[in-house]
């Protein structure tokens, strides 16, 4: 009886023990979390794997027709899988949505992908009751100091959805708060839209936006409070900007969106009082919403602390989480990678499109040279995000319409406080989008030459007096391609976009 009892204990003892065994092992890879991980990367991966026809995309939270994901196409393709060329089509230059970065991320898809798990941060607060990633604010920090566009020591971060918000934030922390003077909000022509829309939206006591900086720019002129918004490089024409009005009475916010190395020679480091940078121009993730502020100023950084905790108490967890792994790809080799692939596909685009409008006389883009950049330790010819395009003629004082004509549209210069012979092209949108408009240009461009006999016939004939403009001419593919249609009505009014699709 005692052997049959031991024998039970026996079987007993070893059957727990491989339980135990089992249990652990379990435990030790990951057990239910890789389980879940793995039907989570196989329900992106297989959506990943639908073709588009490289002119488009499917995604896990679009549209599903007959149990199958759709694909989103680019704005000139069309059917099911995006492999239709639809010649009437508007080649949209209008947003300036950085897609021109997507290459760089499906190539990076491996390393850039974030796993987020039902339970992920669904506190209100960080451990600390801070609403900012630590962690993620170290990378800014660390961002900037390898591409040596900003200076972080001793200063404040603040994140907000989007610079959109960040804007709004600054200004409401440095007006002055006095309803009988309100604070006057300034920029230089041509300015980005969003800071007179965005001021005259809110509509607040404490502030007015009063258009053109240089109105003030004469002491007599300049009685009251002023916050002048400096972007640097401009939206729209690329130039760098420094601050035009001085003195006690004066806040300055540095807008710096297109301070990277993809659209501008760095010269050096920015140190201002407070400078506004953003996700969306930086990697190109303009949906994600986040930007982020550095400033001096402790005040200045609590009102704007207030601002963003009444407004929306902070950047989502899962945006911060995405940002944290999208960041530590952008740094990987220092940088070099992302930053070599951004300037590369600018300063390509910008050397064709100057070369198109080098044999205009009816049109001309905004001249920018060659400088040094700090980053790339060498000179590095202009990359910039918008073409600035004039019509030189009397009579295209409206020259979105002369570019309807071709069925392309660009933004009118109105928005940007300046004339409408001015339409700002955007660069920055992805590449279908860029060679569509780049051959509607061309076109315009040789009917230009074509009636005034002054198409040249060789590539010899070209002006290449310029360094921007030594990339070779092929104008073989221009020809029959493309049919040119008479103007729509449904071109899509510049005037009516909304603001923030920028
Ligand atoms: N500032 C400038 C100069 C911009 O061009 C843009 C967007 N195009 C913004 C701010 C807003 O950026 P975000 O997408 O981060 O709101």
């Amino acid at each position: 009886m005692a052997k049959i009892t031991s024998f039970k204990y026996t079987i007993f003892l070893s059957c727990s023990s491989i339980l135990n065994l089992l249990f652990f092992s379990h435990y030790l890879h990951g057990g239910m979390e890789q389980s879940y991980t793995k039907n989570a990367a196989a329900e992106a991966e297989a959506v990943a794997a639908i073709s588009c026809s490289g002119h488009g995309r499917a995604f896990l939270d679009g549209s599903i027709l007959h149990g199958k994901h759709v694909c989103e196409c680019d704005a000139c393709y069309g059917g099911p899988d995006c492999s239709d060329f639809l010649p009437d089509c508007i080649a949209d230059a209008d947003s300036g949505d950085p897609m021109f970065l997507e290459p760089f991320w499906r190539k990076h898809a491996a390393s850039s992908t974030i796993v987020l798990p039902g339970w992920h941060r669904m506190s209100y607060e960080f451990n600390d009751g801070s609403l900012i990633s630590k962690e993620l604010e170290t990378q800014i920090r660390k961002l900037h100091a390898v591409i040596g566009n900003a200076v972080t020591d001793g200063r404040f971060i603040i994140f907000g959805a989007g610079a959109t918000q960040l804007l709004h934030a600054a200004v409401h922390a440095l007006s002055s708060n006095d309803p009988s003077s309100p604070t006057i909000v300034v920029a230089s022509t041509p300015y980005y839209p969003v800071y007179r829309e965005q001021t005259e939206f809110f509509n607040s006591e404490d502030y007015k936006f009063k258009g053109d900086t240089s109105l003030y720019k004469n002491e007599r002129d300049s009685q009251g409070n002023f916050i002048e918004l400096v972007t640097s490089p401009n939206n729209p024409d690329g130039q760098l900007k420094k601050a035009v009005l001085q003195g006690p009475s004066v806040k300055t916010i540095h807008d710096l969106a297109y301070y990277w190395p993809h659209y501008t020679p760095i010269p050096a480091p920015a140190d201002e009082d407070l400078m506004i940078f953003t996700l969306s121009k930086l990697t190109g993730h303009g949906g994600s919403r986040f930007g982020w502020a550095i400033l001096k100023d402790e005040t200045v950084y609590q009102r704007m602390l207030i601002y963003m905790s009444l407004s929306t108490y902070g950047v989502p967890r899962e945006t911060q989480l995405r940002v944290l792994k999208l960041l530590k790809v952008a740094l990987e080799r220092e940088g070099k990678e992302m930053f070599d692939f951004g300037y590369k596909t600018m300063r390509n685009r910008w050397r064709k499109l100057s070369e198109t409008m080098s044999m205009s006389k009816r049109f001309s883009i905004q001249e920018l040279e060659p400088k040094r950049c700090s980053f790339h330790q060498k000179v590095r010819e202009p990359s910039p995000a918008f073409a600035w395009l004039k019509c030189e003629r009397e009579e295209d004082n409206d020259c979105n319409a002369v570019l309807n004509s071709v069925n392309v549209t660009g933004r009118d210069g109105s928005l940007f406080g300046d004339e409408s012979r001015y339409v700002r092209l955007s660069l920055v949108k992805c590449e279908d989008d860029f060679d569509l408009l780049l051959k509607r240009m061309q076109i315009l461009v040789s009917e230009e030459n074509d009636s005034t006999k002054i198409m040249p016939q060789n590539k010899t004939t070209v002006n290449l007096s310029s360094p921007r403009l030594n990339a070779c001419s092929n104008w073989d593919h221009v020809t029959s391609k493309f049919h040119l249609e008479e103007l729509t009505t449904d071109i899509r009014d510049g005037a009516t976009m909304p603001a923030y699709l920028q």
